[in-house]
């Protein structure tokens, strides 16, 4: 039975470091633990939020509800062939463990994800992305308990509503299943995904290109620009980069020149980093919340921030932002609890 505990702190469950707490807090170390809370009436539809390494929430002072923190795991291979390889993760399998332990076993398609916060659970709810890869292009099934159903159901890739940062979890209807493991499809040849300038500038100046140095590589270039949670408390990049349409990007870089964009298939990718900085936002401190110095994009705990000055800032920056720019940036970190 997981372990439950009433009036629980959270704060070594969030990477911002807010000290808050879970009206109940449920730890679950394997898939039984989950049904057992179901079935005794614990896990009810609208009272619970589940949780990896709280990596990209922001809770409020209290949360009136239960905790479920996934800490199941283990990992398998369930197909191989000369090719390919699908990997069968547990939820609550540290996500950069298991990237290292793929790039050491040559299953290849996550190395540029290396040094991504949170678990595995929460790749695949998240469609964590970084460095021209998303998990979406990988992930091939997702098992989930239903609550209000009360069973085990499993969703094909194709089923999961992914985009950017997006998935059919994220919203209230996909609340109701709690994601169990995750199947990833790796390849055995390694094709190396070189779209981002900074990481292929500094593995052109290295002349390697293996996914155990490009894995390398990503963790320090990332470790360069992003505050370690354990040293300052933060949620990674906190506002999503806003897509426009042709015409508003062609009315911004008229006015703005230098301002970076990237063109997808949805639109115009802005830097929200950017629109940010450019509001004059980076280095600034609000109440116990700031901008850090390196990167606009990030907000860190200043010490003792909770999370009404999060959410104070955030609130200011989007403000700015939509009368500077009049694009709109939305959270990429969820509230809970407000
Ligand atoms: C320094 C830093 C850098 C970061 N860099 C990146 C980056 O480059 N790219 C990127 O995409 N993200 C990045 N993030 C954000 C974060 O690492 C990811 O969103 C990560 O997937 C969150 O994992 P977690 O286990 O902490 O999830 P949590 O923060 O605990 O939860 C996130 C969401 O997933 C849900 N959830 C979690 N586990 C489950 C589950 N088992 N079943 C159902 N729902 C679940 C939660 O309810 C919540 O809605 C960064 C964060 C930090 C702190």
């Amino acid at each position: 039975m997981a372990l439950v505990a009433s009036e629980a702190s959270l704060l070594k469950y969030n990477t911002f470091g807010i000290d808050c707490r879970a009206k109940e807090l449920a730890v679950a170390t394997k898939v039984e633990d989950v049904v057992e809370l179901s079935q005794s009436g614990k896990l009810r539809e609208g009272g619970y939020v589940v949780i990896g390494q709280g990596s990209n929430l922001v809770f409020a002072e209290k949360y009136d509800g239960l905790v479920l923190v996934m800490e199941n795991k283990g990992v398998r291979v369930t197909r191989e062939d000369d090719m390919s390889v699908t990997v069968e993760a547990a939820a609550g399998e540290v996500w950069d463990e298991f990237v290292k332990l793929c790039v050491d076993n040559g299953w290849h398609g996550i190395e540029n994800l290396t040094a991504i916060p949170g678990t595995v659970g929460a790749s695949a709810v998240q469609n964590i992305g970084a460095y021209g890869v998303e998990a979406k292009d990988v992930i091939e099934s997702v098992a989930a308990y239903d609550v209000r159903e009360k069973k085990m159901v499993e969703f094909k890739a194709a089923d999961c509503g992914y985009g950017y940062r997006e998935s059919r979890f994220k919203h209230a209807e996909g609340k109701r299943y709690v994601v169990t493991s995750v199947r990833y499809r790796l390849d055995k040849k390694y094709e190396p995904v070189l779209t981002y300038k900074a990481l292929a500038d500094e593995l052109g100046m290295m002349g390697a290109r293996d996914a155990d140095t490009v894995s390398k590589t990503v963790a320090k270039i990332r470790w360069s620009k992003l505050p370690r949670p354990e040293e300052l408390g933060n949620a990674g990049s906190f506002f999503k980069n806003p897509v426009v349409g042709k015409e508003k990007y062609e009315e911004l870089k008229r006015d703005n020149p230098d301002m970076p964009v990237h063109e997808t298939e949805e639109g115009y990718k802005l830097a929200a980093g950017w629109l940010i900085d450019r509001c004059g936002w980076k280095g600034r401190t609000l109440g116990r919340c700031g901008v850090y110095e390196k990167q606009a994009l990030v907000l860190v705990n200043r010490g003792g921030c909770t999370g009404q000055d999060v959410r104070k800032l955030a609130g200011s920056i989007a403000e700015d932002v939509k009368r500077k720019f009049g694009v709109k940036i939305e959270c990429e970190a969820e509230f809970v609890g407000f």
